[in-house]
């Protein structure tokens, strides 16, 4: 998401057969009753392995729980309660960290350390911690009764587990639908041929929402069977009173109704106004990642992988897609038409199956672009792009897409930005449409898009994650795909800015105590843990993470271990350590102890410069130390750097391992200084030390090209973030200190760094109104970058990254009411209106000027006239965000409530209009309030714990600094319970505010000194 058929017997032997009855079991599980195990990722075990010893005695068992106490990382839905509350769990519960066992000496000599980080920790949590309820996190997944549960009719349900058993296996679907899209409900008919894997009585799968009207079971011959429902966890189950014997085949068939889904999962309806202004539905399926259930009765877990036959019955005037090419149609009695499509040449997941009845009309070449009629003229550069990276794919991986068919198609309404259905990807109308006239910068967001799904026809369609806790192997890969492939087939789009920015977000995520490692060896099983899971980490860092060891491998051998790894698992799902094994099989070295310290812990280090003469000495420490084990994390760095004799090119860079706390190396006497992390490849943080930073601003001040930009920026991101930390390594002042270089800075990528991290530094002040800061840090900012702004050309520019860089400057010169920008904008928007549109505004600049715009009442007017009109659909987001960052609260609250209701502005667009009007002073608390207001219907639209809803959460609370706010924030989401109390962004935001007071009780005082 933005998001080869397999001998039989690999399937078997990577899933199937190493236990009975349970998908994946943990190995030291063999003594249980095969059905009452426990599912366990098995990385769980794997970071023991690779950090330390398994057992913890007494007193590390105590050091744990105070951390627990502490709240600190297990704080969010620690797995260790339930384990331990859990009967059949013999397992050792996963540990978040394990510390080395010669650590109780460490233990002595960090006491005071110790001492001082709960303090902190003390600070930060949550103000429940103490109180006898607790925070509720602690049996936040579903209790292990050892009991059945009762079915819908009364009866004992046959199964007690979120996961389902693995004694029978799926091996091929034959789906029949039939959609009416006037009265919004389906029927269906679903035959699932499977194979016994296990000896055993039952069948179970899931379902949700669907009316089973009929139910047979065929071995030898078929027979009415009763089918029961256990609603909570969206399963069926068939029970038998004769064991159905392993290898039998059978077959069953299950009829069914349910209504068209009308949120965005599952099988649902969706709606648009053609030119005419005739309303005009259709009917597309997002099933990433548990609502396939939803659709048709199925094993709905990523790695039970079977084929696939699907037919549809349509109204002529329609017509339907599918996975796989359509192989003929029928007309039936009805005079309805019945599409019959091919059967998958390939075992997928039923995740990625998907189907649509809709009227678009397409484009063809090698791969086809389809859309509403009316935008037809709006696929062409999707279609040139696909093309071109399909070809791409297929070399660089070596292994040809395996389908005969391949379809992009953009749905009118449509939450993600894009679904990766093998065959049939789907994309919000933004994501894939362009018109030709639109500026590259528009294009780069639709290349994006699409070199990301193309690299999951192989990552996570071809090979996929077992299961939800490694889904970075899904779209870590498909994010660090996208960016590779672009960069190489279509320079001029500028990728590698875009892509250094993504690194720097991953860390500000990563750097919170509520994150989580990129491999999650904790549950994940409740759908609320499996949406959590498409969070900033799984992408950014798991690219970043992949990024970082491709640049530390010899040239080569990263893709070489890739295709390895594509050729051992093609048509199979895998586990993390998997990868790690497949590129161990290519070099020399292993990567997996390099590689585990970084994908089984969350958060990331801090390397700290000292330096005596010849002697460096590197220390690493977590960035953000706030209890014991992570005080006691290693990771094993490739520390790269350069120095001032040779700095720039990429043959200065030397690299060294740090896998201790400390290590030195040495360099010549004569050396000035040096630049660790070269290009910002690494996922780490340096701090240089006082002297280290002044003679590094001393050489940039002096030569500014002594680095390249990718190492200015760098150096900005750092120091922001060190100034950020809990700590507060270094002081707000010496950050000013390095921004007095940027006065000479031209380039893309240290500019916009360093503004986004000033105008994140002035929309707190701005929230606080702390008027006299604001005045002067406009002053400050107007010093530095004011001449740059003055000096942009608002006409036609080529370049992508000027084009970036000018809309960053004149996005803050214009927010910030600068006058000259101000103007030139007002003066583009009237042009644009009194030549009826047709004088076009550079696309990179529309941005700034609608929303210099929307600052007057009359021209918000004309621009909510333009929104209704417009068929481009980049124009129109723009519009809409210009729309929604009007400081005129009616409008805002008006914006607000049309976003909600859907129909004017699309319900899919609501997380931008409300992070859009939650950067404006005017909306910030009426939208905090709009979300408090509204949530119920909110959760409706966008699951609990799904990537909007984390969005939602982090633009409405994140500009809080104050102790009320805190409060507030954490009454509201406590109030919750299971309607969302339980989520990662929660604790996120927290932990936000907390840093924000921490952020502002310390600098306020620098800041009215040194601005
Ligand atoms: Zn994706």
């Amino acid at each position: 998401t933005h998001r080869a058929s397999l001998p039989r017997n690999m399937i078997e032997n990577t899933m199937f057969e190493e236990e009975p009855d349970v998908v994946d079991l943990a190995k030291d599980s063999t003594a249980l009753e095969p059905d009452e195990v426990v599912y366990e990722p098995r990385s769980s075990r794997l970071l023991v392995r690779g950090l330390g010893e398994n057992d913890l005695d007494d007193e590390e068992e105590d050091y744990e729980s105070s951390a627990r106490l502490l709240g600190m990382s297990f704080m969010n839905r620690s797995s260790t309660h339930n384990s331990s509350s859990s009967p059949y769990n013999r397992q050792a519960p996963p540990r978040l960290c394990s510390c080395p066992s010669a650590r109780m000496l460490v233990v002595g000599v960090f006491i005071l350390v110790l001492v001082a980080s709960m303090a902190m920790a003390l600070y930060f949590l949550p103000g429940c911690t103490f109180t006898k309820a607790g925070c509720g996190k602690a049996n936040s997944s579903i209790p292990m009764e050892p009991s059945y549960p009762n079915s819908t009719n009364g009866e004992l349900f046959p199964w007690n587990e979120l996961r389902l058993p693995a004694s029978v296996r799926p091996v091929n679907y034959d789906l029949s639908l039939t959609p009416n899209l006037t009265s919004m409900t389906f029927t269906g008919r679903t035959v699932i041929n499977m194979t016994i894997l296990h000896d055993t009585k039952r069948i179970v799968l899931h379902s949700s929402e669907l009316i089973i009207t009929k139910a047979t079971f065929q071995v030898d011959k078929s027979v009415e069977v009763k089918v029961l429902e256990y609603k909570p966890w969206q399963q069926i189950a068939v029970s038998f009173l004769e064991d159905l014997k392993v290898g039998q085949v059978c077959v069953l068939t299950l009829d069914y109704a349910a209504n068209l889904s009308h949120t965005y999962d599952g099988f649902y309806n969706s709606s648009y106004n053609d030119k005419t202004g005739a309303k005009r539905v259709l009917a597309a399926t997002q099933f990433e990642p548990q609502a396939a259930r939803k659709a048709f009765p199925c094993f709905d877990e990523p790695a039970f992988k079977a084929t696939f036959l699907v037919r549809i019955t349509r109204e002529p005037g329609y017509i339907t897609l599918s996975n796989m090419p359509q192989a003929k149609t029928t007309t039936l009695p009805s005079g309805l038409l019945e599409d019959e499509f091919e059967q998958t040449a390939v075992n997928m997941s039923t995740y990625l199956v998907a189907f649509i009845v809709a009227n678009f009309t397409s484009i063809t070449r090698n791969v086809s672009v389809y859309s509403v009629p009316e935008k037809k003229e709006h696929t062409h550069y999707a279609l040139d792009t696909a093309s071109t990276l399909l070809h791409f794919y297929n070399t660089f991986f070596h292994i040809d897409y395996p389908l005969r068919k391949l379809d992009l198609v953009a749905i009118p309404d449509f939450l993600a930005g894009a679904m990766e259905n093998w065959g049939l990807i789907t994309f919000r109308e933004t994501s894939l449409l362009v018109g030709n006239q639109s500026s590259p910068l528009d294009k780069q967001l639709i290349a994006n898009v699409v070199a990301h799904e193309l690299a999951h026809q192989w990552f996570g369609n071809l090979v996929t994650m077992r299961w939800w806790n490694d889904l970075w192997l899904n779209e870590g890969f498909a994010t660090y795909w996208q960016y590779t492939s672009l960069m190489t087939e279509f320079p001029q789009l500028d990728l590698d800015n875009v892509f250094l920015g993504v690194r720097f977000k991953a860390m500000a995520k990563d750097s919170l105590n509520s994150s989580h490692p990129v491999s999650v060896s904790s549950q994940v099983t409740t759908p609320e843990q499996v949406s959590e899971m498409f969070d900033s980490v799984t992408y950014e860092k798991g690219a970043s993470l992949l990024l970082m060891l491709k640049t530390t491998l010899p040239d080569g051998q990263f893709r070489k271990g890739i295709i390895k790894y594509l050729d051992n698992y093609r048509g199979s799902n895998t586990v993390t350590e998997d990868l790690w094994n497949s590129l161990t099989q290519v070099g020399v070295e292993s990567v997996s102890d390099m590689m585990r310290t970084w994908t089984l812990q969350n958060g990331f280090p801090l390397v700290t410069v000292s330096r005596k003469g010849g002697h460096v000495t590197l220390t690493q420490e977590p960035f953000l130390p706030t209890f014991l084990c992570v005080l006691l994390s290693l990771w094993h760095i490739p520390v790269t750097y350069v120095n001032d004799n040779c700095s720039s090119a990429p043959s200065c860079r030397q690299i060294f391992t740090l896998r201790n706390k400390t290590a030195t190396l040495n360099v010549s006497d004569s050396v000035k200084w040096l630049k660790l992390n070269y290009m910002n490849t690494g996922f780490y943080i340096v701090h240089y030390g006082d002297e280290g930073w002044a003679t590094l601003i001393d050489a940039l001040k002096t030569d500014i090209n002594t680095l390249t930009p990718h190492d200015r920026a760098s150096l900005i991101h750092n120091i922001f973030a060190l100034s950020r930390s809990v700590l507060g390594r270094v002081s707000f002042r010496q950050v000013l200190n390095l921004l007095d270089y940027t006065t000479n800075e031209t380039e893309t990528a240290p500019l916009t760094e360093a503004l986004s991290q000033l105008s994140s530094v002035y929309r707190l002040l701005d929230k606080r109104q702390e008027q006299r800061l604001l005045a002067r840090m406009k002053v400050y900012i107007w010093g530095h970058f004011g001449q740059l702004m003055d000096s942009q050309d608002w006409g036609e520019e080529e370049s992508v990254s000027r084009q970036e860089l000018r809309s960053v400057l004149l996005e803050m010169a214009c927010s910030l009411g600068r006058q000259n920008c101000t103007d030139q904008a007002t003066a583009l928007y009237d042009q644009w209106t009194n030549s009826n549109q047709t004088k076009q505004i550079p696309g990179d600049l529309q941005q700034v000027v609608f929303s210099t715009a929307a600052q007057a009442d009359l021209r918000w007017l004309s621009l909510m006239e333009a929104y209704s009109s417009t068929t481009y659909d980049s124009e129109k987001r723009k519009i809409l965000q210009a729309l929604a960052s009007t400081q005129d609260p009616r409008s805002i609250v008006w914006i607000l409530s049309t976003g909600l209701e859907g129909g004017i502005i699309q319900t899919q667009e609501l997380p931008l209009v409300i992070s859009t009007v939650s950067d404006g002073f005017a909306g910030h608390l009426l939208v905090w309030d709009f979300v408090k207001e509204n949530w119920d219907r909110i959760i409706e639209k966008f699951p609990v714990g799904s990537y909007p809803i984390q969005s939602i959460i982090k633009s409405t609370t994140s500009q809080f600094s104050t102790q009320t706010h805190l409060e507030e924030v954490q009454g509201f989401f406590s109030s919750l319970k299971e309607r969302g109390s339980q989520m990662r962004s929660v604790q996120e935001s927290l932990e936000t505010i907390r840093l924000n007071q921490l952020w502002m009780d310390r600098n306020l005082p620098t800041l009215r000194i040194w601005l």
